[in-house]
């Protein structure tokens, strides 16, 4: 029996990325899939189309996860097509990086809306659905700079600090009804948000990294399938930083 077997997970921000390699690891282990990201581009329909050779059922969905009315539609749409949502992972996320001194308002607002904000709007949306299963896995994606903070990332990391507080407030208060909510905190993770750094940075990163490497989108699928499924079945509340032992 496949870990995911009959489940439904929903993942934000899939298009490509860390959230990509989660929908194809969760797709080889069984589970029916939903996706959304910002537009249904060629990156959308490429990524439904590698879940679908798992096969098992895949939709993609265009929806921008800062909005609150909107993602309310989305998540009756997915429950719709659906029928349940076993699993929700809040993985859509930006960066708009400035030192405090220089940060505009508009920098700090946007990566708190994006960040923040989209996790509370699908977290709020998806709950009654897993309240009324009784059952459920919810994971989001922080970063170690929501744990360690991080110079020139003050809106960033404030934002996935801020994670960190939902998640453990929402473990307390919807683990009685068996859902489950924890936190993965990736470290540098090749992809694109992070190939934007210029070579000499990332090189410099390397350097801070037991491991002497950057992370892949499959080290984090890895951890958040243990989290997605039963294997974790008394695990809430926590973060899990997978970072190569870059800050313990
Ligand atoms: P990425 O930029 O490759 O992918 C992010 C995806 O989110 C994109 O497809 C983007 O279109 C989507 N998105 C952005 N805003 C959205 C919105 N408002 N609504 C819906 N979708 C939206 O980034 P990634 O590296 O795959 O990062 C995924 C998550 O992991 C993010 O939350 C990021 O903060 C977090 N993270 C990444 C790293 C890293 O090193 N790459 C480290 C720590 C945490």
């Amino acid at each position: 029996m496949k870990l995911l077997e009959g489940k439904v997970a929903l993942i934000t921000g899939a298009a490509r990325g860390i959230g990509k390699a989660l929908a194809l690891r969760f797709a080889a282990e069984g589970a029916d899939i939903a996706i959304t990201d910002l537009v249904y581009n060629d990156a959308m329909a490429e990524t439904i189309n590698e879940i679908a050779a798992f096969g098992t059922r895949v939709k993609g969905y265009a929806s921008d996860a800062s909005d609150f009315a909107a993602t309310e539609a989305v998540v009756a749409e997915i429950v719709k097509d659906f029928g349940r949502i076993d699993v929700l992972v809040n993985n859509a996320g930006i960066t708009r990086d400035g030192l405090m001194m220089r940060m505009t308002e508009a920098q700090w607002d946007s990566v708190i809306t994006v960040n923040l904000k989209s996790t509370f709007n699908f977290i709020h949306a998806v709950t009654p659905v897993m309240m009324r299963q009784r059952s459920g896995s919810i994971i989001s994606m922080s970063s170690v700079v929501g744990v360690h903070g991080n110079a020139g990332q003050c809106n960033y990391a404030a934002s996935k600090a801020g994670m960190i507080g939902l998640t453990k407030s929402i473990a307390q208060e919807i683990g009685s009804r068996g859902i489950r909510a924890n936190i993965i905190a990736p470290g540098f993770i090749l992809t694109d948000m992070t190939l934007q750094l210029p070579e000499e940075v990332r090189a410099e990163w390397a350097k801070r990294i037991p491991l002497r490497r950057g992370g892949t989108p499959d080290d984090i699928a890895g951890v958040a399938l243990f989290l997605a499924s039963d294997l974790s079945s008394y695990v809430s509340g926590q973060v899990i930083q997978v970072d190569g032992g870059m800050a313990m």
